[in-house]
């Protein structure tokens, strides 16, 4: 039968056209069904017919006592694997997971002759095999027939899921990338998501995030929501090279930096785990890398739950995807703010520095000053109108003396303020080290022995000079020692000078004050002073260790420490032999 010769047909001209819906309905031998022969179809019947398989909107008729259904071809696809099988079929057969929501409402429609409305129904039909999460939105509306006797129910209906879905991930994705803005670390930035993902279990059932910690070889978990997938399947740890550590594919998600999906959780692997709040138990689970973008290693993993009723389709990987996106992006903001907050620590530090160095540089200007002004006032107080002053060759010395002293310190400030500024070069020469440093130490041998210190230099020779700035060496050994005497009350001061290996070391050790073990990382910078140091007096600047280090550095070696606090400090500085690492002056 074709359609043309149909619209003359004066028994089945009303399912003309209608696609393959109209086709399908007109090779339909009705009298089998609860519909009865064609010839016998009330006039509300078929124009209820000729309207649904006229239009192009989806629309469904249930049809008696039976509910039976007629469909178009627009509607044909809600049916799913059950279509075409379910035209002219009962519907609490063809519906029969849903027939205790729908079928009483139809029993109102049909008794009552009132129309329902159902905007974005949740209706879990299994129309490919398994229960699914869908949504409607639709009207029954009753068909009258003569003496106004309801026949049946006309349907117009619009699935919705996919917006209803699009709409709960867009929303999901939002509340984790308002959170991504208050995360600080790592660690609260995947717990984050895991309390963003796992308060939506129609996506996740449960949620896991891990770290990946330890140069890459330990997976530590740190997160968990929703149902508790259980130790057995997500371990407080798992050490990423052994295969056998997890069923999770988490090695598979580290390399490839891809989703990956363990199936078959129930079925194959035996792992009862309720797909809340779905009543199915969880099939599968998605491990979900979360990328850093500075490293081919990923942060850690997002382990989900994969909803029983929904298949794992590109847009719902593409919800976990993003989620993990999102963790990424509140790492690097966490990252960026601890940067900052670092930055503007060292900008504080380094201002709280400053102003203590100002004040020590006052205090170390102000005692030369006033040990000269003083002679210099008594000698004008003594002769106040004289001509000619008697100046006593004593006090005249310790004017000397003490401007001395200051210029050094002027000359100290002057010469570390171009080191700083990158303005100065070692002027180096081959020169015999062993001989100048054991000079250098012995110009402290009277303070020492005043002091009643113990004083040992040991400058063995070396097997060959050592390419150095002559003034710069100076200043490295004079510090350090002078350091050493300022903090060593008891006991004594040792300089030595050694090869080893390719280098140079100097070492000068004392038996003083030491230095606290919190101290030790910063006593190389610029103004650091220990508060509260015991030592010979409390002047000092806090530039002298800075000072030597910058020295040492222009030189292409290196000074360190070693200190115990009450038993003393040693300072060892190595300088390589040759010059390769010397800039060419
Ligand atoms: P300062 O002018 O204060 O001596 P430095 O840069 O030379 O500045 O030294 C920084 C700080 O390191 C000193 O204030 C002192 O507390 C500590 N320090 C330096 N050398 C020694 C040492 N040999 N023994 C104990 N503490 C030392």
């Amino acid at each position: 039968m074709d359609s043309s010769s149909l619209s003359f047909d004066p028994v089945y001209g009303f399912m003309a056209g209608g696609g393959a819906m109209g086709a399908l309905m007109r090779g339909l031998d009705w009298s089998k069904t609860s519909f009865g022969p064609v010839e016998d179809w009330s006039q509300a019947l078929k124009s209820a017919v000729t309207i649904c398989l006229g239009s192009r909107f989806p629309m469904v008729l249930y049809w008696g006592p039976e509910r039976a259904l007629i469909y178009n071809d627009a509607w044909s696809p809600v049916l799913g694997q059950k279509h075409p099988w379910a035209l002219g079929r009962p519907g609490w057969e063809v519906w029969s997971e849903i027939w205790d929501i729908i079928g009483p409402m139809f029993d109102q429609v049909m008794e009552q002759g009132e129309a329902t409305w159902s905007a974005d129904q949740l209706l879990p039909l299994n129309r490919f095999g398994y229960v699914e999460e869908c949504y409607f939105y639709y009207s029954y509306s009753p068909v009258r027939g003569g003496e106004g006797r309801v026949e049946g129910v006309f349907t117009a209906v619009a699935e919705t899921t996919s917006r209803v879905l699009t709409e709960r991930r867009e929303r999901l994705l939002r509340e984790l990338s308002e959170r991504a803005l208050e995360t600080r670390t790592v660690e609260e930035a995947l717990a984050a998501a895991v309390a963003v993902l796992s308060a939506t279990p129609e996506e996740a059932p449960f949620c896991v995030a891990y770290q990946l910690a330890e140069g890459g070889r330990l997976l530590r978990r740190l997160a968990m929501g929703g149902t508790d997938p259980g130790a057995a399947l997500c371990p407080g740890s798992i050490p990423v090279g052994e295969p056998e550590a997890s069923l999770l594919p988490v090695r598979d998600a580290i390399a490839t930096g891809l989703p990956a999906v363990l199936d078959g959780l129930a079925s194959r692997h035996g792992f009862a785990l309720p797909g809340t709040p779905w009543p199915e138990p969880v099939e599968q689970v998605l491990v979900v890398p979360v990328l850093s973008p500075r490293s081919s290693e990923p942060h850690g993993l997002l382990v989900a739950g994969i909803s029983p009723r929904r298949r794992l389709d590109d847009a719902y990987r593409t919800l976990f995807e993003r989620a993990a996106a999102h963790v990424s992006t509140s790492i690097l903001n966490a990252e960026a703010y601890a940067a900052e907050r670092r930055r503007a620590e060292e900008l504080a530090e380094l201002d709280r520095a400053k102003t203590a160095f100002f004040s020590n540089a006052s205090h170390e200007f102000r005692t030369p000053l006033t040990l000269m002004l003083g002679p210099v006032e008594d000698m004008l107080g003594a002769a106040p109108d004289a001509e000619r002053l008697e100046v006593g060759r004593s006090e005249l010395d310790l004017v000397h003396r003490n401007g001395l002293r200051l210029l050094k310190l002027v000359n100290t400030l002057l010469d570390f303020s171009r080191i700083e500024a990158g303005r100065v070069h070692a002027q180096v020469q081959p020169l015999d080290l062993a001989s100048l440093t054991a000079e250098l130490a012995s110009t402290f041998r009277s303070a020492m022995q005043r002091a009643g210190l113990e004083y040992q230099v040991t400058c063995a020779p070396l097997p060959e000079p050592v390419w150095v700035d002559r003034e710069m060496w100076e200043k490295v050994v004079l510090n350090l020692i002078s350091n050493a005497f300022k903090y060593t009350l008891a006991g004594g001061v040792a300089v030595r000078l050694e090869v080893a290996g390719d280098a140079a070391l100097l070492s000068v050790a004392d038996t003083g004050t030491g230095i606290p073990p919190a101290e030790l990382p910063r006593i190389f910078e610029r103004f650091h002073r220990i508060e509260g140091q015991r030592g010979r007096t409390y002047e000092g600047t806090g530039i002298g260790l800075s000072l030597v280090q910058e020295l040492v550095h222009l030189h292409g070696g290196t000074v360190q420490v070693d200190s115990a606090e009450g038993r003393g400090s040693t300072f060892t500085v190595r300088l390589p032999f040759g010059r390769a690492h010397v800039a060419p002056a």
